[in-house]
């Protein structure tokens, strides 16, 4: 299959030394991608600024900010079967990013935000037969927001993390992911190491890439 990955956070310049950005270190999406290469799959990787290397085979596209990574997503929509949106997309960016480094001595400067656009919403009048995988990060009401955002977000798959636990999700090698399809019931994963995930998720995509055809 030809696989579309967007991994790692994006980072929002406030102005050209400082951004907004989260805990995101890209390692899911980098074990999804390499998993995905070892069983021969075409993957691209859309990568935030992470610091990890590009597993053997793999495409990769460096991306800054939400913008550049919904435009190399719409990009390389056309060729794939499938995308893996698990980038920890930042919420909100400045207003107006400052063309030179702010002064201290501004006191209290106010950011002023506004929304990015949601990636996965912008994309989905283009969804056709690909298979739409999303991630969700959450601290409480895990479940209430996996369906929610299963079911907004058009996905066929999303594996949902519990980040408040400390062997789980944010930069750890280890994740205890659930898997949300629609019309079924909850799939609960052990802990795992991350790259035992992605061998699931891309066993759980070849599955159904097979069922659809
Ligand atoms: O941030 P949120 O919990 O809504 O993320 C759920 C899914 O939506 C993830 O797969 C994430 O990559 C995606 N997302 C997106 N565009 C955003 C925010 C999140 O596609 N602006």
């Amino acid at each position: 299959m030809n696989l579309l990955v967007t991994a790692g956070p994006t980072r929002e310049m406030i102005d050209p030394v400082r951004f907004l950005s989260n805990r995101s270190t890209g390692k899911m999406g980098f074990a999804v991608a390499r998993a995905a290469a070892c069983h021969g799959h075409n993957v691209r990787l859309v990568a935030g600024p992470v610091a990890l290397p590009t597993p053997e085979g793999v495409t990769r596209i460096d991306v800054t900010s939400a913008l550049d990574m919904l435009a190399a997503v719409e990009q390389n929509l056309g060729e794939c079967d499938a995308l893996v949106m698990s980038a920890a997309v930042a919420d909100w960016r400045p207003c107006h990013t400052a063309a030179q480094k702010l002064k201290k001595s501004a006191m209290r400067p106010v950011i002023e935000l506004e929304p990015n656009p949601d990636i996965l919403k912008t994309i989905a009048p283009r969804k056709g037969k690909k298979i739409f995988v999303g991630f969700a990060a959450e601290t409480e009401n895990l479940q209430e927001e996996a369906q929610r955002k299963l079911a907004a977000k058009n996905l066929d798959l999303l594996v949902a993390n519990d980040v408040s636990q400390p062997d789980a999700g944010f930069e750890v090698d280890t994740n205890r992911v659930i898997f949300f399809t629609p019309n079924n019931p909850p799939e609960h994963l052990p802990l795992m190491q991350k790259s035992e995930v992605a061998e699931r998720i891309i066993s759980w995509l070849t599955n159904k890439l097979l069922r659809q055809d």
